[in-house]
Parts: structure tokens; sequence; C-alpha cells
């Protein structure tokens, strides 16, 4: 299976083992862990549901499956998302986060005003407390996209496109880093070197920004941490998107399959489908669909279509030098 569709079966489905559970506290599940797929819960979901983060993922990727980055058409989605229930696994929303709810009804007035012009400079006003998870969680449809590009071509997109919701060089940041670790994994490199790959793009990039030595802060534990050594106790799956993809790489370099990742993001507590979301296309892409437990596959809302979705934009953005 091509890394686009494993990927975008592998966040779902964390994202759908995540949902019976978001909101419950760390020790909540101390004394009652996640093991397998469960339903109902927190939103009264059958199993296998998915919530914001796949759907606003899929409504990206429909986008670029078009064959275009196209910054009307991406807001035109995620506004089908909060009033139509677009890509949801039942045609209803259960689940929005604050600023991006925030975010869709100002993409609203920009088209109502016939302003879709300002679409591609939203990062100009982004502010510091719009540093939730919400762009992170739906931004991996964009690699590929990206994966053909030179490596200083890859912010520009993620900033006009996170900037939809969360325009804050912060989130960006974490997207960049995100997204390229995930192409690490998938041209083959192991976990560790991706993610020091990584790293060192991101310093690159942090460097040629001129960045706040406060900035540069925020970011200190995902630039240095060795996450297989840091303790449980030191990470949470908040929606802080620092905090979140800190979560979702303790995950992964604390697993050595697919299922244990999930698991462990889940277990984290807080935003859980969030953190299992976005340690899940990684871990997908890591493991292979075949690491994906057949159960919760099986159980996956929408899958066929989800399959012919991740199908579709792969062949839209072809990858001769990519496996
Ligand atoms: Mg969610």
């Amino acid at each position: 299976m091509n890394p686009i569709t494993t990927a975008l079966l592998g966040l779902s489905v964390a994202d759908a083992i995540g949902v019976p559970v978001e909101f419950q506290t760390r020790s909540e599940l101390d004394k009652n862990p996640v093991t397998d797929i469960r339903g109902y819960g927190t939103y009264y979901q059958p199993p296998g549901y998915f919530s914001d983060d796949s759907s606003l993922a899929f409504g990206l990727a429909e986008s670029l499956a078009t064959g275009s980055f196209d910054l009307v058409d991406q807001s035109k989605r995620l506004i089908n998302y909060k009033h139509h229930g677009y890509w949801t696994p039942n045609d209803e929303i259960f689940d929005i986060g604050m600023t991006t709810s925030r975010a869709i009804d100002h993409l609203g007035n920009l088209f109502r005003n016939n302003k879709t012009s300002e679409l591609s400079t939203l990062h100009q006003s982004a502010k510091e407390s719009d540093n939730g998870n919400g762009a992170l969680m739906r931004i991996f449809p964009l690699y590929a996209y990206l994966r053909d590009k030179p490596v200083a071509e890859w912010i520009a997109p993620i900033w006009q496109h996170s900037a939809l919701t969360h325009g804050h060089i912060r989130s960006v940041c974490c997207c960049f880093l995100y997204l390229r670790f995930c192409h690490h994994i998938v041209t083959a490199e192991k976990k560790e070197k991706a993610l020091e790959l990584a790293r060192r793009e991101l310093l690159d990039f942090l460097m040629a920004a001129n960045l706040p030595l406060e900035e540069l802060d925020t970011l200190a534990t995902l630039i240095k941490a060795d996450f297989a050594r840091v303790a449980r106790t030191q990470v949470r799956g908040s929606g802080y998107v620092v905090q979140s993809l800190e979560a979702a790489l303790w995950s992964i370099f604390n697993a050595d399959n697919y299922r244990d990742t999930v698991l462990n993001a889940v277990n984290l507590g807080e935003d859980t489908d969030t953190t299992a979301c976005i340690a899940g296309a990684p871990a997908a892409l890591l493991y292979g669909v075949e690491s994906i437990p057949a159960n919760w596959l099986e159980a996956l809302a929408r899958r066929e279509e989800i399959i012919d979705l991740g199908d579709r934009l792969n062949a839209t953005y072809p990858t001769p030098n990519v496996r």
C-alpha cells in the first residue's frame, strides 16, 4: 500500500481509538486503561468512529487531490465540516476545537464579504494564544503535495494552510517538524535518524527566521529530548500544540509497533484522540498497514472511502524517488 493511504488509515484508526475516552484524565485511564477498540464513552459514538482530526485531514486530502494547493478550496472544506459534517463518519459533527470553530466562522465572513484574497495573509494576525493542536492534527495530507519539493519550499504551504485556523509560528514549526519526520520515515530511515534529520531541518529554518529566543525555548524539548528516555510523567497529551507533538513522539519512541504507539498516546489522557491521531500516521508509516490490528481496521467508519481517497491523493502527486 502507498504511504499516503497507509498514513490516512493510521491516523484515523488511532483517532477512533481515542474518541471514546477523550478528556479522561491520566489517573482515570491508569485505573481502566484502553487496551483494545471501544465504542461510546465521551461522545456516545460507535466503535471506529473518527473525530474532527480525521475529518479535517480528509478535507485537506480531498482538496489537494484536485491537483492544486488552493486556500479557497481548503477553506470551503473546513467550513463544510462545521456546517454540513463533511467527511464525518455519519454526516454529523460531534467534536470541534474552539480555535478551529472560531477560525472557521472568520473564514465564512471572508467569503461573505468577498475578501478571500486575505486567506493568504492570515498568518500576519496570528496570536500566541492560538497554539492549539488543530492544524497539526490535520496536516498530514500536505505531505503528498510537498514530498518531492526541496525542503526550502515546505514552510510556505505549511504556514498558509495552518494559518487558516492556527497561524502562529509555533504551530507551523510543529507541523514542519512532524511532516519532515514522516518524510524521513517514508524514505526508509529508522525513527531515531528520521527525527534527528527533521530536527536539523527545523533548526536551519529557525536560525534563518531569526526568531526571538523565548520562541526557541518553547521548542527546546521537541528539538533536544531523547523521547525514549523521557519519563511518562514529563509528557502531557494536552491540546497545546507543543505538548501534543511531544506526547505523540514520546508514544512513538516508547513502543515498537503501531498498536502500542496508539495505546501509549491514548492512555496519556486529555486530548486522547488527537495525540493518537498525530502519532498514528508516522506509526503506520514505520510499521506498515499490516501492523494495524485487524479488528481496529475492520471497525473503521468509511474505511473503503478513506482508502480510495488516499489512493487518489497519492496518484495526484507521483513520486518516482520515494517508495
Ligand atoms: Mg477530535
